[in-house]
C-alpha cells in the first residue's frame, strides 16, 4: 500500500516540465509489473500441469521422474521474480515500521512458497505450488491494473503541463528570434501568431484576438483580448497575432501553480486519509493475527497442516488493505484535477472536505458580488469648492490606493483632463477611507458611514437612497464635498445566490459600505440577510458569531479588509483576480471571478465526499464478507476459497474503486 500511496501522492500527479521523471519512473515500474507478470504466468502454465493435484483431477499419469524437482525449480523462480517487488515491498515496510500491504503478500508468499518447498523435497506431503504461482500471477495482474488507473486519474495535469510550448519568438531590436522559454526575462517582448500556445503570463501591449482559455480556467468560450489585458502560458492563441510583454515565466506561471497547489493540495493531509490509514494499518494487524488464528483453529479442529495453512494464507491475501490504501488518494486525484479545469484551486484539501457540511455562505459585496467598477455619478459641493476641485484633490489622494473606488475617481478625473499629483503621507484606512496631503494641505476622503459628525444635506440624503456609495473630502474635519458612485451588480451574481438557495444554504453579504447600497443590492439579488458599514475586523467578528451559532459558514471574499474573514470562516474563498493577500489567506481560489463557482466548489465538495465514503466501503465492506469465507468459516456448506481466487477478489476490489473514483464527475 505505502508504495502505491506514494506514487498516488507526490509522483503520480506531481508533473512539472522539470519534474517529468517521475512520470518516467511510473511507467517503468507499470513496464516492470507487466513483465513480471507476463514472465510468471507462462511458467505457470508447466507447474499446473506437474502439480499433482491438478494432474489427478485431469487423469494424467506421473510422466517423468524427478519431476518434483522441476516443479520446486519453476516455483522457486516464479517465486525470486514475480514474487520480488512484493518481498521487496515488505521488508521495506518493516525497516519503516508501518506493516502494511506488502508485508501481508509478503507473509503470505513466503509462507506458501517455504513450506511447499519442504513438503515437496523432504516430507513428502502435498505442496501447494500452482495456488502460489497464481496468486503471484493474480497480484501481479491486480497491480498493474491498478498503477494504470492511478496514472489516468493524474492525466489531466500532465496534459496542462504538456501544453507549454518550449520556444519563444522574441522581439529584438529590428527582428524576431526564436529562444527558449527559460531564457525570457520580465518586460521581454515576444510575438505569439494565430494558433500557437501563448508561453508566459503576460500582458498585450499589441493586436487584438480571443484566446482559448478553457483548458486553464474552464471557461469554454474564447475570451477577447486587447491590448492591456491579461493572458495565461498554456492558453490557445486565436486567429489575430498578439504582441505579448512577459510577466511571469517559468515556476510562477499560472499553470506551474496550478499544478504545484494540486500537488501540495494531495500532500496536504485530510481527515478521512488519516482514518482510511489507520483503517489500513488496523486491517493489516487484524490480518496477520487472524491468519494465525485460523491456521491455530483448523489444526486444533483436527485438519492437516496443509489445509490449515492454505486457509491462514488466504486470510491474509484477502485482508489485504491494498484497495484502502488507495481509495481517498484516487479519488483526490480525480477531484483535484476536476477542481483545477473548472476553474478553483484547493489550496487546502480539509477545508475543501469541510465544505459539503456548509449552511451558509457569506459574499463579500465589493468587487465579488458586484464588478468592483465604480463610475462617478455624481458629486456635490459642500462648502465653497467647485466640483471639478473637489474630484482633482480626491483623485490625488487615490492615486496610491489599490481600492476600486480609487481607480473609480482617478478614472474619472482622468476623463475630465484633470491633473493628478499623487499625495504625500499617503495613508490608507482600510474600510473606511484615505488620507494624505496635497498641495501642502491636509486632506481625508472617508465613507459616509465612518464619519463621527452627521451631515446633513438634501442631495446627501436623495444620493443614499439611490443606493449609492458615497465618499466625502474633508480638511481639518471641515467636509468640502460629496462623491457618489456606483458600481454594478454582476449579472452572475443573482444566478450564484439563486443556485446555492436551491441547494439548502443561506446566503448573507458583508459590506464596509452604506446601508442604502447594501439594501439595493440584497434586494436585487434576494439575499438572506446582509451586514452593511462593517469594519474589516468586524468582518472576521461576525464570521466568528456565526460559527458561535452553530452555523458552518464560507466566506468568499476579494479585498486585503476580506482577509481576516476568510481565515476565521470555515472555509476562506477568494475571488482570483483579488489581492494576493486575500489569496494567500483563502483555502480555495476561485480563478474566474464568477461568484456561481461557489456553487461548483460545493457540490464538487459534495460528491467527492460521497465517491470516498462509497470507495472506502469497496475498500474495507467486502473484508466483512470475504475474511470469513477464507478462514473457511462455510467449508460444511462447501465453500471454500483458495489464495488464487482470494487474490482475485482482493484485486476485483481494487478496480472496483479505481474505476469508482474515475467515475467522478463535475
Ligand atoms: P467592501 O466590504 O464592500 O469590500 P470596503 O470595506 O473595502 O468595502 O470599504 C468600505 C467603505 O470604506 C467603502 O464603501 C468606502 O466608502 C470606504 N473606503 C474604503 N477604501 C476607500 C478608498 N480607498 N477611498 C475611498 N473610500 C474608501
Ligand atoms: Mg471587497
Amino acid at each position: 500500500m505505502h508504495d502505491m500511496h506514494d506514487m498516488a501522492g507526490t509522483r503520480g500527479v506531481g508533473v512539472s516540465r522539470s519534474g517529468m521523471h517521475g512520470h518516467h519512473s511510473h511507467a517503468a515500474m507499470i513496464r516492470d509489473y507487466w513483465r513480471r507478470f507476463v514472465f510468471s504466468t507462462i511458467l505457470t502454465v508447466p507447474i499446473l500441469l506437474l502439480s499433482p493435484g491438478i494432474r489427478e483431477a485431469v487423469g494424467l499419469e506421473t510422466m517423468f521422474p524427478g519431476e518434483d524437482y522441476m516443479l520446486v525449480g519453476l516455483a522457486s523462480l516464479v517465486y525470486a521474480y514475480g514474487g520480488w517487488p512484493f518481498i521487496k515491498g515488505m521488508f521495506r515496510e518493516l525497516k519503516r515500521r508501518i506493516p502494511g500491504m506488502m508485508v501481508l503478500i509478503g507473509v503470505a508468499v513466503s509462507v506458501a512458497y517455504f513450506y511447499s518447498v519442504f513438503a515437496a523435497l523432504y516430507s513428502g506431503g502435498k505442496s501447494f505450488f500452482w495456488e502460489l504461482a497464481t496468486l503471484i500471477d493474480v497480484m501481479l495482474l491486480g497491480h498493474w491494473v491498478e498503477m494504470r488507473s492511478v496514472m489516468g486519474a493524474s492525466k489531466a495535469l500532465e496534459e496542462i503541463a504538456r501544453l507549454l510550448p518550449s520556444t519563444a519568438r522574441r522581439l529584438v531590436d529590428g527582428g524576431v528570434e526564436e529562444v527558449p522559454v527559460e531564457e525570457l526575462r520580465p518586460g521581454d517582448l515576444v510575438l505569439v501568431r494565430p494558433g500557437e500556445k501563448i508561453p508566459v503570463d503576460g500582458e498585450v501591449v499589441e493586436g487584438a484576438s480571443s484566446v482559448d482559455e478553457s483548458m486553464l480556467t474552464g471557461e469554454s468560450m474564447p475570451v477577447g483580448k486587447k491590448p492591456g489585458d491579461g493572458v495565461i502560458a498554456g492558453s490557445v492563441n486565436g486567429e489575430g497575432s498578439l504582441t505579448i510583454r512577459v510577466l511571469k515565466t517559468g515556476r510562477d506561471t499560472y499553470v506551474s501553480q496550478v499544478i504545484e497547489l494540486v500537488r501540495r493540495a494531495q500532500e496536504s493531509r485530510s481527515r478521512t486519509q488519516d482514518l482510511a490509514d489507520k483503517a489500513a494499518l488496523l486491517l493489516t494487524v487484524v490480518a496477520l493475527s487472524g491468519g494465525a488464528v485460523t491456521m491455530a483453529a483448523w489444526m486444533l479442529a483436527g485438519r492437516s497442516i496443509l489445509f490449515a495453512l492454505e486457509r491462514a494464507v488466504t486470510v491474509m491475501v484477502i485482508a489485504c488493505p491494498h484497495a484502502l490504501g488507495l481509495a481517498i488518494p484516487l479519488v483526490v486525484a480525480v477531484s483535484t484535477s476536476i477542481a483545477a479545469r473548472q476553474g478553483f484551486l484547493v489550496r487546502m484539501r480539509d477545508a475543501f472536505e469541510k465544505a459539503r457540511l456548509l449552511d451558509t455562505v457569506v459574499f463579500d459585496k465589493t468587487g465579488t458580488l458586484t464588478k468592483g467598477e465604480f463610475g462617478v455619478t455624481d458629486i456635490l459641493p459642500l462648502a465653497d469648492m467647485s466640483s471639478e476641485e473637489i474630484l482633482r484633490i480626491a483623485a490625488c489622494l487615490e492615486a496610491r490606493s489599490e481600492h476600486p473606488i480609487a481607480a473609480g475617481i482617478v478614472r474619472a478625473a482622468e476623463e475630465r483632463g484633470l491633473k493628478i499629483r499623487p499625495a504625500q503621507s499617503f495613508k490608507a484606512m482600510p474600510g473606511r477611507g484615505v488620507e494624505g496631503v496635497v498641495e501642502g494641505r491636509h486632506y481625508r476622503l472617508l465613507s459616509l458611514q465612518s464619519l463621527k459628525e452627521e451631515i446633513s444635506s438634501r442631495g446627501l440624503e436623495e444620493l443614499l437612497e439611490q443606493g449609492k456609495t458615497i465618499v466625502i473630502l474633508l480638511s481639518d474635519d471641515k467636509p468640502l464635498g460629496a462623491i457618489g458612485l456606483a458600481d454594478m451588480v454582476r449579472e452572475e451574481s443573482r444566478e450564484a445566490v439563486e443556485t446555492l438557495r436551491e441547494m439548502g444554504l443561506r446566503v448573507a453579504m458583508l459590506t464596509g459600505d452604506n446601508k442604502g447600497v447594501a439594501h439595493w443590492v440584497a434586494e436585487q439579488l434576494g439575499l438572506d440577510e446582509y451586514y452593511a458599514e462593517v469594519l474589516p475586523h468586524e468582518k472576521a467578528g461576525i464570521i466568528a458569531e456565526m460559527r458561535r451559532k452553530g452555523r458552518r459558514v464560507a466566506m468568499v471574499g476579494d479585498g486585503i479588509n476580506d482577509a481576516p474573514a476568510l481565515v476565521e470562516a470555515d472555509v476562506g474563498i477568494a475571488i482570483g483576480a483579488g489581492t494576493d493577500v486575500a489569496i494567500e489567506s483563502a483555502d480555495i481560489v476561485l480563478v474566474r471571478n464568477d461568484p456561481r463557482d461557489v456553487a461548483s466548489v460545493i457540490r464538487l465538495a459534495r460528491k467527492t465526499y460521497r465517491k470516498m465514503v462509497e470507495n472506502l466501503f469497496w475498500a474495507a465492506g467486502y473484508n466483512a464478507i470475504a475474511i470469513p469465507l477464507a478462514a473457511g468459516v462455510l467449508y460444511s456448506m462447501g465453500v471454500l476459497l483458495t489464495p488464487a481466487a482470494g487474490a482475485a477478489l482482493m484485486s476485483l476490489s481494487t478496480v472496483i474503486v479505481a474505476v469508482n473514483a474515475r467515475l467522478l464527475k463535475p
